[in-house]
């Protein structure tokens, strides 16, 4: 039907590049590749190895999939990310990091006396963009830039199962904010925003690295404590009230609502609900509100 000549054109022709790789991870060939917007000309790398183009970690990834996808003589579609850090000497690499599938197709031929694939490579880089900032608006609540309540659902769920299986310890804070509704009643809804976005922000400041922090609903906030027992997760939390209360107070703000409540409660044996832990905080904030606000409380395990 068509001539070899045009054959390798066609080839030559298509946008996205189609490597030809080995198992030893050589580039045997490259071809297409041509829709310029999402890819650089790739030549050079005929007939060099991955240990020379690639730093040592994204060279074995790559052999890894290659390996896989003989073994399985199957279609293997994964999904990766290049940057311009990981390619070694190559004049024209991508400045920002690019995502791609990768879809590795075993050939039914040797190629230099060696098993190769055939692997097509397109550039995701949008989509991947795209799913990131979906998966962010899902997870981040937008006024206090904290994990929303369905975020942290799904992680006290997780840590509910390591707790259960591993027994380290974990603890969850609820704290709330005292006098909000006279703060809004006074000024306005637009003031009570700006104080539910300043305690995300020192909530940002202060939590750790490991700890997530949420807005729980309107005025209503929770930090979850891996590997943190009742008085670590106390100690934490009084001093993420002091700081709260310290950006409060220096707000140009009639001085209404300026400090939270909180209550902790540590994940126990006994728990066998999350929602058991969540209602034991809220008796610890009902007990900090009715003590007089401004403070951490704890109710006591029997
Ligand atoms: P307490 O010290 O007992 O907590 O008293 P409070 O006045 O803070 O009372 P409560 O916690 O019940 O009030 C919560 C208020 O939060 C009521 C609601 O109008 C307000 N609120 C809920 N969501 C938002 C929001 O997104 N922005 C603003 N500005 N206000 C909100
Ligand atoms: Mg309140």
């Amino acid at each position: 039907m068509f001539s070899l000549k045009q054959t390798q054109a066609i080839l030559t022709a298509l946008p996205d590049p189609v490597f030809i790789l080995t198992r030893s991870g050589k580039y045997a060939n490259i071809l297409g590749g041509t829709d310029t917007r999402y890819y650089h000309n790739g030549s050079a790398l005929i007939g060099r190895f991955f240990s020379e183009v690639l730093v040592a970690e994204k060279a074995n990834w790559f052999m890894q999939q290659i390996a896989l996808a003989l073994q399985s003589g199957q279609m293997l579609v994964v999904e990766y990310q290049l940057a311009g850090s990981d390619v070694l000497g190559l004049e024209d690499g991508p400045d920002e990091p690019i995502w791609f599938e990768g879809r590795i197709q075993p050939l039914a031929f040797q190629i230099d006396g060696e098993d190769a694939v055939l692997w097509v490579a397109s550039n995701i880089t949008a989509r991947h963009q795209l799913q990131q900032r979906l998966l962010h608006l899902s997870e981040v609540d937008e006024l206090s830039h904290l994990y929303n309540r369905r975020k942290l659902r799904s992680q006290l769920d997780s840590q509910f199962s390591l707790f259960h299986r591993h027994q380290t310890p974990c603890s969850l804070l609820v704290f709330d904010l005292d006098f909000f509704k006279q703060l809004n009643d006074a000024c306005g809804h637009p003031t009570g925003d700006c104080v539910i976005e300043a305690v995300g922000r020192v909530c940002l400041q202060t939590v750790r690295e490991e700890d997530l922090a949420a807005r729980y609903g309107g005025d209503e906030f929770a930090v979850l404590m891996p590997h943190t027992n009742t008085q670590q997760a106390w100690s934490l939390a009084d001093r993420l009230r002091r700081k709260i209360q310290h950006v409060l107070l220096q707000m140009d703000l009639p001085q209404i609502c300026t400090s939270i409540s909180g209550g902790i409660s540590e994940f126990l044996p006994s728990d066998e609900k999350v929602e058991t832990i969540i209602q034991r905080a809220d008796r610890g904030l009902y007990m900090a509100k009715n003590l007089g606000r401004n403070r951490i409380c704890c109710e006591h395990p029997d």
